[in-house]
């Protein structure tokens, strides 16, 4: 069984694990928060959507929508990736 190198989401550590159904977690130390994923895309949204949109953002500049300018809100793509299931 080949084992991915942990990922790293806005600074929060995504381990995959050998679980069926709950094969991705992710803690963030600071506040003890965590989550279980199925997929990392769904870690990565679950700790996009638990730190906000990211201050350092180039795409948005920590708006965390992609056109802030206009009313319609479209969600920043780098700081809430799209499901790609
Ligand atoms: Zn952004």
């Amino acid at each position: 069984m080949d084992f991915l190198a942990p990922s790293i989401h806005r600074g929060i550590t995504i381990h995959e694990h050998d679980v069926p159904g709950a094969r991705f977690s992710w803690t963030h130390e600071e506040t003890g928060s965590a989550g279980i994923a199925r997929t990392a895309e769904e870690a990565i949204r679950q700790i996009s959507g638990f730190l906000g949109p990211d201050p350092a953002c180039r795409l948005c500049q920590g708006h965390g929508t992609e056109d802030w300018a206009l009313l319609a809100y479209a969600s920043c793509a780098n700081c809430f990736p799209e499901d790609g299931a």
